[in-house]
């Protein structure tokens, strides 16, 4: 309901008296209106454009309710890959409304209870007009509570713990149900989202459930063949078998050593990029031994 400002307190506008400056209102900012065809199918339409016009309206019941549902809260979480790959306890920190513990969402000071509003019976109406006494809620807060003045709720900073599962993404959201801003009024609380951001790490890459690594091998031990050991993400040691004649940058695909399923059995794979490291500085008698081994081969010039 508009109200009008004028000396001696608010006046009550009708309907009648609403219209023609909504309409105007509307034809201002190039509104599309309806023709006027019969005054009853006009104001009903009007009033239906309007309120789509004016955004989300929605029907109100009165008493209206002081307790309000709250909004969501997001949480972006860097993660080194271990953490994402293999699940974590994470330690987090949020900042969000919470219920106010002195009055709990009771809104009024301890002791004290919320005043029936005699204006309107506690019904929020009158004559079908909002109640200005109480505006609409059938009660007022006599003493508010000092806490959360009156709101049912006040900010806090928490520490909370997330249980990271093995195999998130970056990007990934984890849903902490009622974890979120609680709502004016103390309202039902909206949820927390976790936003997982994934942190680069210095010797595994990821693609989605498999990872890439490589290893350095020495130019003999690519000819001749050899076994190695590479400390996988998890710090595992394997030994890993190098063919004998393998060429640079072959991959080697160690099945199952990769990322776990999210919430499911098996992993990816584990792939080994070979960096084969060819000597430089040789010594004068390791050019020698392989000058020989070139004529022995007879690729020499
Ligand atoms: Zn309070
Ligand atoms: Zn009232």
């Amino acid at each position: 309901m508009l109200q009008e400002g004028v000396p001696g307190g608010p006046e009550l506008l009708s309907f009648a008296t609403i219209y023609p400056r909504v309409r105007q209102h509307l034809a201002e900012v190039n509104f599309p209106l309806p023709q006027q065809r019969g005054t009853g199918t006009v104001e009903h339409l009007a009033l239906t454009r309007n309120r789509a016009y004016l955004g989300a309206v929605p029907d109100v019941t009165y008493p209206l309710s002081r307790a309000q549902p709250g909004a969501d809260a997001i949480l972006r979480l860097e993660l080194d890959l271990p953490e994402t790959v293999y699940g974590v306890d994470a330690p987090v920190t949020v900042d969000t409304a919470v219920l106010c513990p002195t009055c709990e969402g009771a809104l009024h000071a301890p002791g004290s209870t919320l005043q029936a509003c005699g204006t309107c019976r506690n019904t929020g109406l009158v004559n079908g007009n909002q109640c200005l006494e109480c505006r609409g809620f059938g009660n007022t807060i006599f003493q508010p509570c000092a806490n959360c003045d009156g709101d049912g709720r006040i900010r806090l900073t928490r520490a909370l713990t997330v249980d990271i599962p093995a195999g998130v993404e970056d990007g990934m959201r984890i849903r902490l149900a009622r974890q979120g801003e609680v709502g004016p009024g103390g309202g039902t609380a909206g949820d927390l989202y976790i936003e997982i951001a994934e942190l680069p790490h210095d010797v595994f890459s990821r693609d989605n459930n498999d990872l890439h690594c490589q290893l350095s091998v020495d130019v003999t031990d690519a000819i001749l063949g050899c076994v190695v050991s590479l400390h996988t993400l998890d710090k595992q040691k394997l030994s890993i078998r190098i063919p004998a004649g393998s060429q640079p940058a072959t991959r080697l695909r160690l099945r199952g050593y990769g990322v776990p399923h999210l919430r499911a059995d098996g992993a990816g794979d584990l792939y080994v990029r070979l960096n084969v490291v060819i000597p430089a500085n040789l010594s004068p008698e390791q050019q020698r031994m392989i000058r020989q081994f070139a004529d022995n081969r007879g690729t020499t010039p």
